[in-house]
């Protein structure tokens, strides 16, 4: 399948140009006429993160004349494994700027657009418009249906891709040529399913191997040239060291781009709609939540708790809370981890944010645990609040 390119031509290259893009200009696919439509194209970035990084530095030296940029988080150290836009010094700043800066320096002649903000459903349909192509770098499902909802609302392509562990995808969703990201995901997964790069990790060179591809169908769409990713889900498996590509059809009931849409606006809430923690969880958090500083004075006036960390073993050697007995989710889910609860202690349940002790903890209230409580934000509130000495990641 090709596709006629997305965006006109700008009137000419400068000098500048011309030297600069020399290597693209002898390359008669791309030629004189490709590389003036990059110029005149206006790409947004969603996400300067572990995908945002090496997309938006490729496609800022490939010469895409307007990069949008957003991102409303700041840099981590523990994001300098894989997101390679920041630096050392750019720790603790807000991730679009040093993004931008770091464009800048690859490619002055680039017009930056900042929007140093979350996107969400008051301001997606508004930048989004400003755009030819969307490059989708987020990291979460309730960021992802709304930047699939959103362009197709507005019949815009846009280019996704994902990374866990060693495992990458890939696609490009243009409900006009092909089917989009609900056609292939009708359904988010459930809660606590699908563990995010935040809990499971991520190979830091895995995002290069995704955010690259994600450019170089962004420059064949942009120019029109090749054969694009539109109906096609790439996976890529970097142990194996295996790249392979399925279709993916345009389903006639979806409910967004197919024959009778459900859905013709964007939906009020995409957390509820991913629901950040199942019905039951949510459910056994209410009223039984501490906070990490309430541990502490429990532990410190030696209160008669048994304290769990349900996160993986990998997790606890990193960084845990003194006098916790680490007992894996998969446990609970499993049934094995109940007959390892003293009856006569309080159970204290944590986690790296909150999300897995919710589900545990239903569980084990469940199982008869009824003072059983959690600690909200897990130990990344301990080590914030607590014991800054520690280690996040
Ligand atoms: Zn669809």
């Amino acid at each position: 399948m090709s596709l006629p390119p997305l965006v006109e031509p700008a009137a000419e290259l400068t000098v500048d140009e011309v030297r600069r893009y020399s290597r693209h200009l002898i390359i008669p696919d791309v030629g004189m006429a490709g590389q003036k439509r990059l110029k005149n194209a206006k790409v947004l970035c969603v996400g300067a993160g572990g995908l945002g990084s090496p997309a938006l530095m490729y496609l800022a030296a490939a010469g895409v004349g307007t990069l949008g940029i957003i991102d409303f988080d700041v840099v981590d150290e523990s994001n300098l494994q894989r997101q390679i836009i920041h630096g050392q010094s750019d720790v603790g700043r807000p991730k679009a700027e040093s993004a931008a800066a770091t464009v800048r320096e690859i490619n002055p002649l680039v017009q930056v657009i900042l929007h140093n903000e979350a996107l969400t459903t008051d301001n997606v349909m508004e930048i989004f418009s400003g755009y030819d192509l969307i490059v989708d770098g987020t990291d979460n499902f309730a960021t992802r249906y709304m930047v699939n909802d959103a362009a197709v609302l507005l019949g815009k392509p846009y280019v996704w891709g994902s990374i866990y562990r060693f495992d990458g995808q890939a696609s490009v969703f243009w409900a006009e040529h092909g089917p989009c990201y609900r056609c292939l995901y009708p359904e988010p997964p459930p809660p606590g399913m699908v563990p995010s790069c935040a809990e499971g990790g991520v190979l830091g060179v895995l995002c290069a191997s995704i955010g690259s591809i994600q450019v170089n169908e962004a420059i064949k769409l942009l120019t029109g040239i090749g054969d694009p990713l539109v109906g096609r889900l790439m996976i890529y498996d970097a142990l194996e060291m295996k790249y392979r590509d399925v279709k993916v059809r345009k389903d006639p009931e979806c409910v967004l781009c197919g024959k009778n849409p459900t859905v013709t606006e964007l939906l009020e809430d995409y957390e509820a709609f991913c629901g950040a923690i199942s019905d039951e969880a949510a459910e056994a958090v209410s009223g039984s939540t501490i906070t990490a500083l309430e541990l502490k004075t429990m532990q410190d006036n030696g209160e008669n708790i048994f304290l769990v960390d349900v996160r993986e073993p990998n997790e606890y050697e990193i960084v845990s809370i003194p006098g916790a007995t680490l007992i894996p989710k998969g446990e609970f889910l499993n049934g094995s981890a109940l007959e390892r609860l003293p009856q006569d202690k309080r159970i204290v349940l944590h986690c790296k944010s909150g999300a897995r002790s919710a589900e545990a903890l239903a569980i084990v209230k469940n199982a008869g645990f009824s003072d059983a409580v959690h600690v909200g934000g897990g130990v990344l509130s301990w080590v914030k609040t607590v014991d800054p000495s520690l280690p996040s990641y």
